[in-house]
């Protein structure tokens, strides 16, 4: 379900017609609609009513400010990957009980930051990662919360770069070495084990391997239960499949009927880390047909929008939706038959810069606008300035009003952080002095 619809022959995000946000504000342009992404959060709130869960918004998949504080608001917590993430909710005053931080690999100074905003625990993912921790948590005469990512093994069926919870993955810890582990935190004074969490993989469409894991990391938490006095959370993670284009996407409803047996007696408080699916299709990205062209068979339609804006295409065979907005009525519900397939190109210099190839699209001219749905998540988070594109702007809707959430990139921005003139010093002086400072 989503607030994007087409009446009298145009696309609306709400009660906002598109055409005329594109006309504001210029393309591309990414819209989201909060009144989506609000609907979202009451309907997973529902379905898992009975457990009570803590919902902590994994923020990678969407981090503008606005969009977080509504959610804040809505007494969400976060999931944060990076010192950066934290930086963000400290500026909108997000208390550290509401933010777990995950990720494989935090930095020394991620550590001290999220010790100094009282983070509620860390998951943690590997031996290594724990030593570290133990000794800044020491050094700072604090003890660190821990809770302890652990991989289930099961195939969550899901694109190859986003399972992470097999055991050869990169992330986590195999779940019987997570066991040994968890027994070595008891012992830590400046560690506490307080969790046990696990993420199976992203845009997960079959809840059967979800409901497995989940089990597998309840019934691990049952065995340390006697010696874990303070073990306090079980967090399912995230990765709930949202729907692009065929692989139907399971309700909330499905997700809390597997979960909620493995659970529900367990005298755990439930931490869940869903990113994608509340926001995914709360999002749209605008753009404007430059021309067309015909290479021998190939027919392409370049437009404004490029791999810089939007990469999910060129990283993983993510596939979007795209329409025109205004014109051509609303997108077929199945195939769209009797349309001749075209490749939707970007301005950027890689053969890799596409946003669909061989897709059936109306005929369209120059300056039309068209929509990429389904963009709401690792879309502008995952952007960059690649060939000096500066960043588009992300708008936000709330019923028939509109607000620029933030502003398009200048190439100002893109320079700020640069000299053509650096100040060159002695290598060798530097390394000295660095010495002096340190005895
Ligand atoms: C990315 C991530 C999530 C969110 O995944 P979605 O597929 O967007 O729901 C949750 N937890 C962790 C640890 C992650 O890395």
């Amino acid at each position: 379900m989503d607030r994007f619809a087409y009446r009298d022959g145009q696309l609306f995000a709400e009660d906002v017609a598109l055409d005329a946000i594109a006309r504001a504000v210029g393309t591309p342009a990414y819209v989201y609609s909060l009144g989506t992404v609000r609907d979202h959060v009451d309907r997973l709130q529902a379905a898992f009513a009975d457990l009570d869960p803590l919902i902590c918004y994994a923020m990678k998949a969407n981090a503008n400010l606005a969009l977080l504080a509504d959610l804040a608001a809505r007494g969400l917590g976060f999931d944060i990957v990076s010192a950066g993430e934290l930086d963000r909710l400290r500026r909108l005053g997000v208390p550290g009980e509401r933010i777990v931080f995950s990720g494989v690999g935090k930095t020394r100074d991620e550590m001290v930051a999220a010790l100094g905003h009282g983070v509620r625990l860390f998951n943690v993912e590997s031996e290594e990662e724990l030593e570290a921790l133990a000794r800044v948590a020491a050094d700072l005469g604090q003890r660190a919360d821990v809770a302890l990512r652990v991989n289930p093994d099961v195939d969550p069926q899901t694109h190859a770069y986003i399972a992470t919870g097999l055991k050869e993955s990169k992330f986590g810890l195999a779940i019987d070495r997570g066991e040994v582990l968890a027994r070595r935190v008891l012992d830590r004074p400046s560690l506490r084990l307080v969790g046990l969490q696990c993420h199976i993989g992203s845009q997960i469409t079959d809840v059967t391997p979800y409901g497995e894991a989940v089990g597998r990391v309840a019934d691990l938490a049952r065995r340390l239960q006697p010696d874990a006095p303070d073990l306090a959370s079980l967090d399912m993670g995230g990765g709930f499949g949202i729907f692009y284009k065929d692989r139907r996407a399971p309700s909330f409803e499905e997700y809390a009927r597997v979960v909620r047996p493995h659970v529900k007696d367990l005298g755990l408080k439930l931490l869940m880390e869903p990113g994608r699916v509340l926001v995914g299709n709360a999002g749209v990205m605008l753009t404007r047909v430059l021309y067309r062209k015909q290479a021998g068979a190939k027919r392409f339609v370049i437009v404004d929008a490029g791999m810089n804006d939007l990469i999910r295409p060129s990283l993983y065979g993510g596939w979007h939706r795209i329409w025109p907005v205004v014109g051509h009525g609303a997108p077929p519900v199945g195939e769209a038959d009797g349309l001749a397939p075209v490749d939707i190109v970007g301005p950027v210099c890689e053969s890799g810069d596409f946003l669909a190839k061989d897709r059936p699209l109306p005929e369209v001219a120059a300056g039309e606008l068209l929509a990429v749905f389904g963009v709401g998540a690792y879309g502008f988070t995952m952007s960059s300035t690649y060939n000096a594109r500066p960043r588009p702007p992300e708008v936000l809707v709330d019923g028939a009003r509109f607000a620029v959430a933030r502003r398009r990139e200048t190439y100002d921005d893109l320079v700020a952080a640069e000299t053509a003139t650096p100040t060159f010093v002695e290598a060798a002086a530097e390394a000295l002095d660095a010495k002096e400072a340190s005895s």
